[in-house]
């Protein structure tokens, strides 16, 4: 059942952001679910309160979405046995310096520089070669038998939930394995990059900041697309990065896009990304993802029948989060309800999540659900109207129909009475909006989840 806790931590990382899941959800321990109850443990009192008063329905609400049922939650304090127990197993590995520590054990919340961690299911035994990622991996591999020496900067990109994470994370762990030299390895994403350099901005200690990032054998920075317009953090990432190659220290880097997509990035930066390797992590075919079904299921000590595992990959195609995540809620409910994982088991319990054969929205559903959530009149978007609102829904609208259907530019200027060279510049700006803008790319998730609903 502790997958449920990684899965859960997984889904808060993404909603609470990174530094605040590095400091206040990270440190809890997963210590069982009985009946509808899960009991975690906070590393303190004064822990434990700071969670109840603000994220206890953040947490109790992630949880009873990924077990698929309306869960409890309890907080109990970490005691001297438990915290001894769970070490082993810990999810947590705090690299600076290529030591090991668990944050759980100090008495104080952790300070957000410490929350630095690899997660240890991200290894490359863990990891399922396939058409998708088959490069990517091998590059991964080079990089960490021979750190600065093969490719440098690697830089690997692809879409979500497609194994970047995983895969830099492996080479974190197989760095620090390594019996002759004790490396120097940071992992971070680099929204905490930046939180860091604000922090230490703040607190007059760029000199340790600098000797921290400058001073290592490897520098595995996660999703450098946060990046974009963020000027000063790039500016000192650029001295980081230049003077870790200058030593031929390894630097690897994750994006969701190749560099010179990533908008408002410096020139400079963006040639220094693309000075390496470039590698991109696709989806998964069909093998691939019964293939790691039946890794993760092993994982779990739970063998996955042929059928269900076939059922499961076929169902869910489009990213291997989402298909852990079908994984994940039926293990979860066959254990609540202490039954076997059949074909029939998996069919219903699989049922409100997938759809047998995922239907496309068409443009008028789009434009009905644009609409609606933007408090629009459903007539205005074809009107010639231009109040501002207006403008902005429409142009929400034909951002996601250029997205969510197969429709050319044309095709959709006509249905909007635009030109085509208006929907071209309305998918542009709702896209770079989409990938500044974290609330504002909420606020589109939710018009598409909405869109999933109906359109299933
Ligand atoms: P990304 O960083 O690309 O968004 P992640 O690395 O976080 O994606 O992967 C999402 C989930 O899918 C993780 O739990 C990861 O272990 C799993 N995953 C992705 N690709 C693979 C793979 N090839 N083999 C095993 N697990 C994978
Ligand atoms: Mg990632």
């Amino acid at each position: 059942m502790e997958a449920l806790w990684e899965k859960t931590s997984d889904r808060l990382r993404g909603s609470l952001g990174g530094a605040c899941f590095q400091t206040w959800i990270a440190p809890l321990r997963f210590v069982g679910l009985e009946g509808k109850r899960v009991t975690l443990a906070a590393p303190n009192r004064f822990f434990r309160q700071w969670i109840e008063e603000r994220y206890l329905n953040a947490v109790r609400e992630s949880l009873s979405l990924e077990a698929g049922e309306k869960l409890e939650l309890a907080l109990t304090l970490q005691d001297a046995k438990l915290a001894a127990n769970s070490k082993s197993r810990s999810p947590q590995q705090e690299l600076y310096g290529g030591y090991q520590a668990d944050p759980a054990r100090s008495q104080a919340p952790p300070r957000m520089e410490r929350g630095i961690t690899l997660n240890s299911r991200y290894t490359f035994a863990e990891f399922v070669v396939g058409s998708g990622n088959q490069f990517a991996h091998a590059a991964a591999r080079a990089v960490a038998n021979q750190p600065g020496e093969k490719y440098n900067p690697l830089f690997i990109y692809g879409g979500v939930g497609l194994g970047k994470t995983h895969l830099v994370n492996a080479i974190g762990h197989h760095l620090l394995s390594n019996r002759d030299r004790r490396l120097k390895v940071i992992y971070l994403s680099a929204e905490i990059f930046m939180n860091e350099l604000i922090s230490s901005l703040r607190r007059d200690r760029m000199t340790e900041f600098k000797d921290r990032f400058r001073k290592l054998d490897a520098l595995i920075l996660d999703d450098v697309q946060f990046l974009a317009g963020r000027e000063r953090t790039q500016e000192e990432f650029f001295h980081t990065f230049n003077s870790l190659h200058a030593e031929r220290h390894q630097i690897v880097l994750t994006s969701d896009k190749v560099p010179r997509d990533i908008p408002d990035l410096e020139e400079r930066l963006r040639n220094r990304f693309e000075s390496g390797l470039i590698a991109d992590v696709g989806p998964p075919d069909l093998e691939t993802r019964v293939a790691i079904l039946h890794k993760k299921a092993a994982h779990e000590n739970i063998t996955l029948s042929p059928d269900v595992a076939l059922y499961v990959a076929q169902s869910v195609s489009s990213n291997v989060r989402e298909l852990e995540g079908s994984l994940t809620r039926l293990v979860a409910l066959a254990s609540l309800r202490a039954c076997s994982i059949t074909l029939d088991f998996a069919r219903q319990a699989l049922r409100d999540l997938i759809s047998e054969k995922p239907a496309k929205p068409d443009i008028d559903a789009i434009e009905r659900a644009t609409a609606d959530l933007l408090h629009v009149r459903l007539g205005d978007l074809r009107s010639k109207k231009r109040t501002q609102q207006i403008a902005f829904c429409r142009q929400v609208a034909m951002y996601l129909c250029r997205k969510l259907t197969d429709c050319s530019f044309p095709t959709i200027g006509d249905h909007f009475a635009r030109d085509h060279s208006t929907v071209i510049h309305a998918y542009n700006l709702i896209a770079k909006r989409v990938s500044d803008d974290s609330a504002f790319r909420q606020t589109i998730e939710k018009i598409e989840r909405q869109l999933k609903t109906c359109s299933s």
